[in-house]
């Protein structure tokens, strides 16, 4: 299908006018993920001109990959903040390969935090913060050097750990070119636009408004939770198929798993649940 892409630049959503807004960066700046940061500190400044590339993933893993993908095509790295309060779910099968695959193609991930969220539930923020952290860590093998917050507006706190990264720590907002795509809707501008401008920019995006078909960002978010019913309703498919099959197969697999873990003499110490694989 052809997509018409609108002629305006800082109407344009499109992940073709990403792929562009990505090369453009590399012919001025120095791309940064916040693993450099880390790394770097304040050294950071005596680097001419660069653009921090930094994704606040607010609903949609695959598109989030989709952006990872650009970006490593052009030898590009990220840092992908991810939530563990939205509605998808970095720990599900799919959506956890999908991270793997953004973490193997060079990016890092950071911490996005509802601090919001933590105060309706009366959670110690820190300590909690803390507990994602070291999951991510754990689930991703990875380490993770920052954390953001989501909407902090709502909330009207950011705090930081020792050792991470705060996004909202002026050295990130004051002391660069903060930019941000949020809902569509450029201050000053796209990117591209302001590269001439700033020497240091610390580039905000998210990944759910960048779209093939350059789609308006309230379409598509139906368009995402279209997918995730999509999604939900293939694996109800994949489950029940396998229960009727588990179903089929009882007779033969009970006498199997009485032999294996009922017999006199067999190994108990893995036995648990009925045969026909069910939870
Ligand atoms: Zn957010």
């Amino acid at each position: 299908m052809k997509v018409t892409r609108p002629a305006e630049p800082a109407k344009d959503f499109s992940t073709e006018h990403y792929r562009e807004i990505v090369a453009a960066i590399r012919q001025t700046h120095q791309t940064l993920c916040f693993r450099d940061l880390h790394r770097l500190g304040r050294e950071v400044f005596d680097i001419p001109k660069f653009v921090v590339m930094r994704h606040d993933v607010e609903f949609s893993i695959p598109a989030a990959l989709r952006m990872a993908e650009i970006e490593a095509e052009q030898g590009v790295q990220s840092t992908f903040f991810l939530l563990q309060t939205s509605d998808y779910n970095p720990f599900e099968e799919e959506e956890a390969v999908q991270i793997r695959r953004i973490l193997e193609l060079g990016h890092d991930l950071g911490l996005h935090y509802d601090a919001a969220l933590f105060e309706r539930l009366n959670l110690d923020p820190l300590a909690t913060a803390k507990a994602q952290i070291d999951l991510f860590e754990a689930f991703f093998q990875t380490r993770i050097h920052a954390m953001s917050s989501h909407m902090p507006m709502r909330s009207g706190k950011t705090f930081s750990i020792p050792g991470v990264i705060d996004t909202y720590d002026p050295m990130y907002l004051t002391e660069m070119k903060y930019i941000s795509d949020s809902t569509q809707s450029w201050r000053e501008g796209v990117v591209t636009e302001n590269l001439a401008k700033y020497n240091h920019i610390h580039l905000l995006t998210h990944e759910y408004i960048w779209h093939p078909g350059s789609w308006d960002w309230s379409a598509l978010l139906f368009v995402e939770v279209q997918d995730k019913f999509q999604r939900a309703w293939k694996r109800a498919e994949n489950f029940i198929n396998m229960y009727r099959e588990g179903l089929r197969m009882r007779a033969e697999k009970d006498r199997l798993f009485k032999e294996r873990y009922m017999a006199p003499g067999s190994k108990t110490e893995s036995g648990s649940g009925d045969s026909t694989g069910k939870p």
